[in-house]
């Protein structure tokens, strides 16, 4: 029984730093997508914007945040992108 148990602890000891290793693969994804994040630009303003935002006309152009921010566009200052 005894050799059942320190088995048992082995298999933890194995699993568990795999464990976090994949939960911080995961975040590390997490972070580098947040640079690609969706962003919607007007055809007149300097702005870009989140979804929803009120300065949003129907012009709206879908691009990211990368590329808002490459082509000289600010983060707009109510809806914080
Ligand atoms: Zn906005």
């Amino acid at each position: 029984m005894r050799r059942r148990i320190l088995y048992v602890f082995i298999v933890f000891g194995l699993l568990l730093p795999a464990a976090s290793d994949v939960q911080g693969g995961v975040a590390t994804y997490a972070v580098t997508e947040q640079k690609d994040t969706t962003v919607y630009i007007t055809k007149s303003g300097e702005k870009y914007h989140k979804a929803g935002c009120r300065y949003l006309s129907k012009s709206q152009i879908k691009t990211t945040k990368k590329e808002a921010v490459k082509n000289g566009y600010g983060a707009c200052k109510v809806c914080k992108p």
